[in-house]
């Protein structure tokens, strides 16, 4: 891994000399600018040298393919949480374990008074995209068993890497100011942050560094992708023998497919930034037996300012299915409601800026190899990896729908923006096989420390550069004034800490069992 990393470092001491004697002779304000040009970039070598060390980007990579192998679901990460957290612990942050009602979130906190800059980090993987590390063609490890299909386990580990590395530096370099990691379970399942959000969890943090997986490394700003109700309707009926008397029966698996029906006759007559999709997760277990209980799993996606409304649409179509089937609506249960993305261009911009001061890692033959292939068997262009990071991403004119984040429940919050680290196969699907794939392995751990070099060096610059954090907060301000926060969780919502428990029980021995490559 070092040779990589080496030229990097030359050059980056050189650029540090440079420009530090440049702006040594004009000193100016230190009161504005807290730490000085060259103590900064003293301050920012520290800390990429740090993570730039071979022995560190093996632990935090080996970090990284173990919670690839563990693929444990939303809710259900004990193992993958366990681990960030000793890794924490060790490095001497303090950890509230158990956070908004959740098993498996925990805050990691280290230093004192303000500012407070935050990291967000992930864990989860997805269901029934299992598959052998490196392998280009479809080859599962457990057929059916869970993925990391996003990337997940990259995403965590580099947040955890980026704090750890910024904690070292503030403390060779005197910089004050606190540093949170927050462990959010479930994104895939966008369930943890709307209930960290209301368990006050971010109530103190000036700005949040957000990161996710890519083949690319970028970061972008404004509205984007879609909010979301997460719904589970329940319908109720009576049993009978479904041939002998089915006039005494009441199927509630009636009421689950006229509450379809009539939702997808509804999706005509909604506005076109809309997203309506369902699984059935109980439908009767005989088709001998008229079903008294049946269930049916919606995530209803719009913007903003047209969610709620769709939202009491759809609940009028369970309602009409009821009275149709003459069965009953039993529960409408929202797992989880959470708002579009509304990422800080400020902010962002500072990502950009240490995006390219730290640059694409550079891949090896034998990782091209790999990607060619795999990009070959999803007849994609074969072109390898990335090689040079994207300019900043402007917002589109028009929004289009799309997936949704939680992390658009924090941006509503404090001033967040997101930085995109590469590792991933260009062309590679998400939520599919050929993710799993490629979220192991060499390039994989240089994707994440790519990352988390920039990670801690925004973060870096948020904490030392109190006129840019001021310029961020101010955005923020101004832009809260016409999206002002409101949660979407009803009252008495819960985190539903039991989904995927079953789903994950059924995987976890025979997942464990294996030998993975390379570890
Ligand atoms: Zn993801």
């Amino acid at each position: 891994m070092k040779s990589q990393f080496k030229g990097k470092i030359v050059l980056l001491i050189i650029t540090l000399t440079i420009s530090g004697s440049l702006h040594l002779s004009g000193q100016k304000n230190k009161e504005e600018e807290y730490l000085g040009k060259a103590e900064l970039y003293k301050a920012k070598k520290n800390l990429l040298e740090y993570l730039s060390d071979t022995a560190v980007a093996r632990k935090y990579g080996l970090i990284s393919d173990a919670i690839w192998n563990y693929a444990e679901l939303g809710m259900q990460e004990f193992k993958s949480s366990a681990l960030l957290i000793k890794t924490l612990e060790e490095e001497g942050f303090s950890v509230e374990k158990n956070v908004a009602g959740m098993p498996t979130c925990f805050v990691a906190t280290w230093g004192s008074g303000r500012p407070v800059i935050g990291i967000l980090g992930e864990f989860d993987a997805l269901p029934m995209i299992s598959q052998k590390p490196l392998s280009p063609i479809q080859a599962p490890l457990v057929e059916g068993a869970p993925g990391h299909g996003c990337g997940h386990n990259m995403m965590g580990t580099a947040g955890v890497a980026a704090i750890t590395a910024l904690k070292k530096s503030m403390e060779q370099n005197n910089i004050s100011g606190t540093v949170k990691f927050f462990g959010s379970p479930a994104e895939e399942t966008i369930i943890s942050r709307p209930y960290m959000v209301r368990a006050g969890v971010f109530k103190d943090v000036d700005a949040v560094i957000d990161n996710h997986a890519s083949s690319e490394f970028a970061t972008s700003y404004g509205i984007n992708g879609t909010a979301l109700f997460s719904v589970v309707f329940s319908f109720r009926g009576k049993t009978a023998h479904a041939a002998g008397a089915p006039w005494d029966g009441k199927s509630a698996l009636d009421g689950v497919e006229l509450m379809n029906i009539a939702s997808n006759y509804l999706r005509e007559h909604l506005f076109y930034t809309q997203r309506l999709h369902y699984v059935v997760t109980e439908g009767g277990e005989a088709p001998n037996v008229v079903p008294d209980r049946a269930s049916v799993w919606y995530y209803i996606r719009n913007t903003d300012e047209r969610l709620e409304e769709m939202f009491a649409r759809v609940l009028d179509c369970a309602k009409g299915a009821a009275l149709a089937s003459g069965t009953v609506l039993d529960t409408v249960t929202v797992l989880t409601a959470t708002h579009q993305r509304h990422s800080n261009k400020a902010l962002a911009e500072v990502i950009q800026k240490n995006i390219e001061l730290i640059g694409m890692p550079e891949w090896t033959e034998q990782e091209n190899q790999f990607a060619k292939a795999l990009q070959k068997e999803l007849g994609q262009k074969e072109n390898g990896y990335a090689v040079k990071p994207k300019g900043l991403s402007k917002p589109s004119t028009i929004q289009v729908g799309g997936g949704s984040s939680d992390v658009g429940e924090v941006t509503l919050i404090a001033p967040t923006a997101t930085i995109n680290f590469p590792g991933g196969v260009p062309g590679a699907i998400g939520h599919h096989w050929s993710s799993v794939a490629s979220n192991y392995g060499s390039a994989a751990w240089k994707g994440l420390n790519a990352g988390a070099k920039a990670i801690a060096a925004s973060a870096l610059d948020l904490l030392t550069k109190p006129k840019l954090l001021e310029e961020i907060r101010k955005e923020f301000e101004e832009y809260s004034k016409d999206h002002p926060y409101k949660s979407f969780l009803p009252e008495g919502a819960q985190p539903p800490v039991n989904l995927n428990r079953e789903l994950m029980e059924k995987y976890r021995d025979a997942m464990m069992k294996l030998e993975i490559p390379g570890n």
